[in-house]
């Protein structure tokens, strides 16, 4: 049984803390056999799945209701209860989320009630296409174009490293409109996965498989009403949206790290070395006191950020940034001392363990590079420190 003590906190009210109970007995009934063979067949599985028990009603604001707002705590609750049971599962809920925010955030009442009636109830599937070949960290360097053509726009150019490229049903592409240079030159715009001139150009495999695939646009016209928000405002909807999901991949590194813990606890009272459990041996009751410390101060940053942003917090950057930078590396660091405390278990095919250590790898470079979290918390330090 995991750790439930964090739930205490002032972060959250009673309906987290019964939110993450029944999100954790779905999980348990539900991704023990997750299928990871046909990963194109689970993931939509999944989303049916999570759309039918109501689970994906988080990912994005309710188009009938214009209060409606992403609950941050919510959202990383279920990512961190999903990947505490099955990365996929996290993977297939996150992506409902990521590719939809914009709209979910910027989107008009007919875009919003298009597609996120589809997307909340996993009768469709999202993803957020911003990465270029030449431009994944540097976002300003955007090469794809959209060019308006009477009531249209035209997309051309290529989007790699795409979540759920090839399964999406809608990918939301961010391109250049050349209104200035650099960052304010950019827009977003809603493509539909059957649009002519989209195509997959390639499928991409990674050390944790999930759908993924570079895109091509060739001459991909689109409705000008496709558009989010207005022309110009690319950048900082990218931004704005990265700023509510970087937490929620915090807390999926937190989750891939609470399940090393859970497990390594199970492992060094069960298993006996020298006549005594292992979790007499001081060394290994040092690798636990490591792993404990490291999954509450990651469980904080999170769930600080979260609370921000759903208090009404324009921006969290900084705290989001920490969140991500802390969570994702410190999860590799608890994951690599449950390799250890397994033994050769840790790095057996098939293991969770070995899994884990798989798949915690890609949340350090996706939404943002840790170094590039590092420049984010140092500028907004920088920036503060002028008001004191
Ligand atoms: C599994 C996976 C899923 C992904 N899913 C999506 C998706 O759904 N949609 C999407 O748009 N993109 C997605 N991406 C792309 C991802 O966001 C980029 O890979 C990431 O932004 C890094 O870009 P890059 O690969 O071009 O590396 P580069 O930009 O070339 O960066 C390489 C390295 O340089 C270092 N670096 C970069 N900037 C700085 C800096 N300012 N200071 C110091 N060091 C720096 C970092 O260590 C970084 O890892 C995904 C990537 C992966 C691996």
């Amino acid at each position: 049984m995991s750790d439930r003590s964090f739930l205490q906190w002032p972060f959250f009210d009673d309906s987290h803390r019964e939110l993450a109970d029944r999100a954790d007995q779905w999980a348990a009934a539900n991704l023990a056999n997750v299928d990871h063979a046909d990963l194109d067949a689970t993931c939509k599985r999944l989303v049916a799945a999570l759309g039918e028990a109501g689970w994906l009603e988080l990912t994005a604001v309710d188009p009938r209701d214009e209060n409606s707002r992403i609950d941050v705590r919510s959202l990383c609750i279920l990512r961190e209860t999903l990947a505490r049971h099955n990365g996929l599962a996290d993977f297939a809920f996150a992506m409902q989320g990521l590719g939809t925010g914009a709209i979910s955030l910027f989107g008009t009442a007919a875009q919003k009630s298009e597609w996120l009636n589809k997307t909340r109830t996993g009768k469709a599937l999202s993803a957020f296409a911003l990465s270029e070949p030449a431009s994944g960290s540097d976002v300003a360097n955007i090469a794809m174009t959209a060019t308006r053509d009477g009531d249209d726009y035209v997309l051309d150019g290529e989007k790699t490293w795409i979540s759920n490229g090839g399964i999406a049903d809608v990918y939301t592409v961010f391109a250049r409109t050349g209104e200035a240079p650099g960052a304010k030159g950019l827009s977003v715009f809603i493509v539909p996965a059957d649009t002519p001139g989209l195509e997959i150009a390639e499928r991409l495999e990674v050390v944790a498989p999930h759908p993924l695939a570079r895109l091509a646009f060739k001459g991909c016209r689109v409705p000008a009403s496709a558009m989010i928000g207005k022309p110009g405002e690319g950048f900082r909807i990218a931004m704005s949206v990265l700023d509510v999901f970087r937490s929620t991949v915090a807390a999926a590194a937190l989750g891939f790290a609470r399940r090393a813990l859970d497990d390594s606890l199970d492992r060094v009272t069960e298993r006996e070395l020298f006549g005594a459990p292992m979790s007499e041996l001081q060394m290994v009751q040092g690798h636990i006191a490591d792993m404990a410390l490291d999954v509450d101060a990651s469980a904080l940053l999170v769930y600080r950020a979260a609370w921000l942003k759903d208090h009404g917090a324009a921006r969290v950057s900084r705290e989001a940034a920490m969140a991500k930078l802390y969570a994702t590396d410190h999860a590799q660091d608890v994951i690599d001392k449950a390799v250890q405390l397994h033994g050769g278990d840790g790095v057996r095919k098939g293991h969770i363990i070995e899994s884990l250590y798989r798949e915690i790898r890609a949340l350090r470079i996706y939404e943002g590079a840790s170094d590039v979290q590092k420049v984010v918390i140092a500028r907004q330090t920088l920036i503060n420190s002028k008001g004191r």
